[in-house]
């Protein structure tokens, strides 16, 4: 029979703090201090959380090659979609047989004319135009969830052509939002910001994720809003999606906490699940109940090959692979204090599995500042200048601007990219971050950090405003002049 030793029961022993008056009335009473209160019963185990021996380093090790236990998964190799990404899918063609220019607005004959005569005669600055992009996270930098910063809707009309050149300067947008598809994303944030934006400069955290249906036939998509994940991984070329609900809906036992209503039961697409393999599990966003997702998730991690049913004899050999689309532990929102995001979800998970399993979970984590989501970010500005300046080529120098210096400043400098970091999101420290400091610099708001950036590549002199009344013969050189009469 068991017994409790003399250190088992000595341990956390209260002690007796000196007090002030002040600290005592918010003190809140320790048990068994008076007399005739509830008995005193000693703890048999340590009050300090056991969470660091089922945790483990997550990005910092020098050498991940030795975490890729599992031979269902990629390791440490993040597939991204090799480029052109949807195909140019969101283009479509005027019934003249002209291509359309998505995200930019209507072709106004006498404008364009007339800036690409400017152009001609300020080729150098036209080249350093095409050679600057910018690349811009959107929360806390341009939006506040679905309200605008004014300085937002300014930088983009900037940026599609009102500067002196008339130019469109490339610019596309990375953020780690997700659970929602990309287009009616766009859309909103078109709205919002007043300017055109186009599926093909807009990067959420899951979109490089759609390299991941080629590998996988049937996949579990964790977190969102009801079953616009589903819609998302639909639009990936997912061919075969399966949700939580759809397990709750065969087998409700499987969460036992889960009140599940007549209307979620009727909406989902329940089969026998103990016929299929789920081949992995991916986390779009934002689990919206903890309980349900992690259990069938622990589940199927524990599971032969994805087998609901079944418990793996060995954990690794026999285990899926999770994707998470990104790591943020937390995320501002409007309570007053940021709330978990996927990363805190994702602990949990690792520390559960760690728990139960007694090994390591290997996972793969995309997003800001993973490396892939990087690349991927050169992929679609090299395809969006095609689509801007009908040059498919990567401009030298891109600018980060974010608000977060732990992902978007992080990630840009490690990726060689210039970085701004603006105060508008959250961000408000003294002066430059000092554990990951932005290169360019620290800006009251985005418009600040554009022009900034804008002036140090095409000029002091550049002018954020195009003149619809110049007249370019007047400010070139004579052989030029004479060229566009
Ligand atoms: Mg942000």
């Amino acid at each position: 029979m068991p017994t409790y030793d003399e250190n088992d029961l000595a341990t956390q022993a209260p002690t007796e703090a000196p007090r002030t008056e002040s600290v005592s009335q918010n003190t809140l009473p320790i048990p068994g201090e008076s007399d005739d209160g509830p008995i005193e019963v000693p703890a048999t185990r340590s009050s300090i959380s056991e969470a660091h021996k089922y945790m483990h380093n997550l990005s910092v090790s020098p050498s991940m090659k030795e975490r890729r236990g599992s031979r269902n998964s990629f390791g440490t190799a993040l597939p991204i979609p090799r480029s052109k990404r949807q195909s140019r899918l969101s283009s479509v063609a005027y019934a003249d047989g002209r291509p359309s220019r998505p995200g930019m607005p209507p072709i106004q004959p006498t404008r364009e004319l007339l800036a690409s005569q400017i152009q001609d005669m300020s080729a150098e600055k036209v080249t350093k135009a095409k050679d600057m992009a910018f690349v811009f996270d959107i929360d806390g930098v341009l939006v506040h969830g679905d309200r605008l910063i004014p300085e937002g809707k300014r930088t983009l009309e900037i940026l599609n052509g009102d500067n002196e050149l008339g130019i469109k300067i490339p610019h596309i947008f990375l953020t780690n939002g997700s659970g929602k598809p990309e287009a009616p994303r766009c859309e909103q944030l078109s709205k919002i910001l007043g300017n055109p934006i186009s599926t093909e400069q807009f990067i959420q955290s899951h979109t490089p994720m759609s390299a991941l249906a080629e590998y996988y036939k049937t996949v579990l998509i964790v977190g969102g809003e009801g079953y616009r994940c589903r819609e998302v991984a639909e639009q990936y070329g997912f061919k075969d999606i399966v949700v939580p609900n759809d397990i709750v809906a065969w087998d409700p036992t499987i969460a036992p906490y889960r009140v599940f209503t007549a209307e979620e039961r009727a909406s989902s697409r329940p089969r026998d699940f103990s016929q299929t393999n789920i081949e992995a599990i991916m986390v779009f966003s934002d689990s919206r109940d903890y309980a349900t997702d992690m259990q069938i998730i622990m589940d199927l991690l524990r599971s032969e090959n994805g087998r609901l049913g079944t418990m793996a004899k060995d954990p690794v050999s026999q285990r899926i692979p999770i994707y998470f689309s990104q790591g943020d532990l937390l995320c501002p929102s409007e309570h007053w204090t940021p709330r978990m995001s996927q990363g805190a979800f994702r602990i949990g998970l690792e520390a559960m599995y760690r728990a139960l399993t007694g090994v390591d979970l290997e996972r793969v984590v995309y997003g800001k500042p993973e490396l892939a989501t990087y690349k991927y970010a050169d992929e679609v500005i090299a395809s969006w200048m095609e689509v801007i300046h009908n040059e498919e080529k990567l401009p030298k120098n891109i600018y980060m601007i974010g608000d977060n210096p732990a992902s978007d400043i992080v990630g840009g400098n490690m990726y060689g990219w210039n970085t701004c970091l603006v105060r508008t999101g959250v961000y408000q420290g003294e002066g430059n971050d000092d554990d990951n400091p932005a290169s360019v610099g620290v800006f009251p708001n985005v418009l600040e950090a554009i022009k900034t950036a804008i002036k140090r590549e095409l000029g002091e002199e550049f002018k954020f405003e195009f003149d619809e009344k110049i007249n370019p013969v007047l400010h070139g050189d004579r052989s030029s002049a004479a060229a566009i009469e």
